[in-house]
C-alpha cells in the first residue's frame, strides 16, 4: 500500500484566498508598466547568443567554394538520421563542376538533404565536421505547406548557411 500523505490544513488567512488574488494582480500591474516586454514581431526579432542552435546550414568560403567534401561523417553521426548525402566527384561525369576554387578538391556533395522534421537541433553535425562546412544558424522560423518543403536540399542549405570566411583555405594550394 502506498504512503498516505497528510494534506496540510489551511489557516483562516489562507482560506480567504484574497491575499493570493491581490498578489497575482500586483504582479500583472508591475509587468504592465515595464517597457519592452513585447517584441513587435516580425519587424523586431529576438537576439540570440552566438551558440544558439537553430536550423543547420551549409557554408561556402569567401571565394564561393563549397566547403563540404561529402565525407558523410555528419550523416553517420546524426542521431535521428535526418541527413542524407549523395557524394559527388568534382569534375566527374554528372557531378560537381571543377572551377578555379575547387580544383584541388576531389569531392563535393552532389546532393545533400536535411529533414527538418527529424532534426533535433543537437549540433552533432557541426561538431563532427572536419571541414567546418556545416553550422547551426540562428534561423528558427521553419514553415511549409507540405512535409516535403521541410526537407532542405543543397540549395536551401547554402541559402541558410551563407558565407563564412576561411582564414586557412587548406585546399587552395597543393
Ligand atoms: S543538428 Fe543533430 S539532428 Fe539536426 S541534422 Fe545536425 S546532427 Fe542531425
Ligand atoms: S558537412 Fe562536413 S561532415 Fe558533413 S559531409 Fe560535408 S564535410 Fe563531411
Amino acid at each position: 500500500m502506498g504512503k498516505v500523505v497528510e494534506r496540510k490544513k489551511l489557516t483562516w488567512f489562507q482560506e480567504l484566498y484574497l491575499p493570493q488574488v491581490v498578489q497575482g494582480l500586483g504582479m500583472t500591474f508591475k509587468q504592465m508598466f515595464k517597457k519592452e516586454i513585447t517584441l513587435q514581431y516580425p519587424e523586431e526579432r529576438q537576439q540570440f547568443y552566438d551558440d544558439y542552435r537553430g536550423a543547420p546550414g551549409l557554408v561556402k568560403d569567401q571565394e564561393g567554394r563549397e566547403k563540404c567534401v561529402s565525407c558523410q561523417l555528419c550523416e553517420y553521426i546524426c542521431p535521428p538520421k535526418a541527413i542524407v548525402i549523395k557524394p559527388g566527384e568534382i569534375g566527374g561525369p554528372d557531378n560537381v563542376a571543377e572551377t578555379e576554387v575547387n580544383e584541388n578538391v576531389e569531392k563535393a556533395p552532389k546532393e545533400f538533404f536535411i529533414d527538418m522534421l527529424r532534426c533535433i537541433y543537437c549540433g552533432y553535425c557541426e561538431e563532427v565536421c572536419p571541414e567546418e562546412a556545416i553550422f547551426m544558424t540562428s534561423m528558427y522560423e521553419l514553415n511549409g505547406q507540405t512535409r516535403a518543403e521541410l526537407v532542405h536540399d543543397k540549395d536551401r542549405l547554402y541559402e541558410i548557411g551563407g558565407t563564412r570566411v576561411d582564414t586557412i583555405q587548406k585546399w587552395k594550394g597543393k
